[in-house]
């Protein structure tokens, strides 16, 4: 492995995802839903399939039917005008769209900003693009219940080096939803010191409290944002890998050119599906938000009675806690012998962290599960105390 890679091993979904296997625990570790989206979506892959649609490489850029699909999904949820010809680009879900996105934007040695704790491809997809990155700490808050931003800190963050603020609202692992005014500071900051922004939105459609707000639509950030989402938290469907991208022609242009050397295509007849997918009506978008909605009610409550300090998500599907109230201090440990102790597989939020110290005592849980699955880990992590 060069140096670039040598500090990212396995990734620690798969770890804890294998040790779930292994042990036979309860996987609230690895976020993806336990039942699969909707009927009709998956019938239309069958379809295409069945039909000869998407068989062999689709288009470079995705589908037609696709990309104006997500052009449309952008202009109804958001007011935002994207022209499918050529500020749409379709990847091999969000994690290809990031990694593209930092190989086409970042030169050697510039500064990539990123909230931490953050999503664990970020810090491997600015080490290939050789850049440097600079973490920004989301800080808990335990009268409030949940991680802030300080604004301040991201302020003295940049400097002359910095090119790109990498950003995720709603935010894996801690379900802050950043607000309209936190985003409107971001923005102002990224016009000020002229920076371009890459927003990985793929939790958009789960918000619970508040509002999801693309950066993009904020003043001067439609031209120097590229905004990333998926269907696979939107749709349930995180095996098909379906992502995109929007933006300017320009932004797009180079996150293309490097995608295309990356996988080309992918997909195919997903992708006539995930058209599909993203022209569901809205009762869709909020069902599937109220649904998880109750799951997270429902684990949080279970959490805090088992002992755990909760910090409820505004957004995404996963609770983080604090352990120290059970009298553990180390994450990596705790879930190594929680599969053991109790049955119940977790995520140790540590390896999210560049400041590792800092995130030490959290713990994330998914609650994308079964109402009954996450009433029998709720029941098993009871014995903890
Ligand atoms: N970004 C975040 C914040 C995520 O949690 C995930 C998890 N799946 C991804 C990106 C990757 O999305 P995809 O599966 O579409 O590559
Ligand atoms: N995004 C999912 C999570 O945070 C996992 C994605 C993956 O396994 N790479 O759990």
């Amino acid at each position: 492995l060069n140096r670039r890679l040598a500090e990212f091993g396995t990734t620690i979904f798969a770890e804890m995802s294998a040790l779930a296997v292994r042990t036979g625990a309860i996987n609230l570790g690895q976020g993806f839903p336990d039942t699969d989206g909707p009927e009709s979506v998956r019938e239309a892959a069958v379809r295409a399939v069945r039909d000869g649609r998407g068989n062999q490489y689709p288009p470079g850029p995705g589908i037609p039917e696709l990309r104006r699909a997500v052009a449309e999904h952008q202009l109804r949820f958001y007011g935002l005008r994207y022209d499918p010809e050529t500020e749409v680009l379709v990847t091999a879900g969000a994690t290809e769209a990031i990694a593209a996105s930092l190989l086409a934007l970042v030169e050697p040695g510039d500064e990539v900003i990123a909230l931490e704790p953050y999503y664990d491809s970020y810090a491997a997809s600015i080490a290939m693009a050789s850049g440097t990155r600079v973490p920004v700490t989301l800080r808990p808050d335990a009268a409030s219940g949940t991680y802030r931003l300080d604004l301040d800190e991201l302020r003295d963050a940049v400097t002359d080096r910095t090119r790109l603020i990498l950003l995720n609202t709603p935010h894996n692992p801690t379900g802050t939803v950043l607000t309209r005014d936190e985003l409107a500071a971001v923005a102002e900051l990224c016009v000020e010191r002229d920076l371009l922004a890459v927003t990985d939105e793929v939790y958009e459609h789960l918000v619970f409290d508040g509002t999801h707000h693309p950066l993009a639509a904020f003043p001067g950030m439609r031209e120097r944002t590229v905004t990333i989402s998926s269907s696979g938290k939107s749709f349930s469907l995180t095996g098909w890998k379906v992502g995109w991208v929007t933006g300017t022609r320009a932004l797009v242009t180079a996150v293309r050119s490097a995608k295309q050397y990356l996988t080309y295509v992918s997909a195919g007849p997903f992708q006539y599906a995930v058209a599909e997918a993203l022209a569901l009506p809205d009762a869709y978008y909020l069902g599937l938000r109220d649904g998880l909605r109750a799951r997270r009610d429902l684990l949080a409550a279970g959490l805090r009675e088992a002992g755990f300090g909760v910090f409820a998500p505004a957004g995404t599907y996963f609770i983080t806690t604090d352990i120290r109230p059970l009298g553990a201090t180390d994450g990596i440990d705790f879930c190594l012998s929680l599969p053991e102790r109790v049955g119940v597989v977790a995520v140790p939020t540590q390896v999210f962290y560049d400041h590792e110290p800092a995130g030490a005592p959290y713990v994330r849980f998914a609650f994308c599960k079964a109402e009954d699955v996450l009433t029998e880990a709720v029941r098993r992590l009871h014995e903890l105390s």
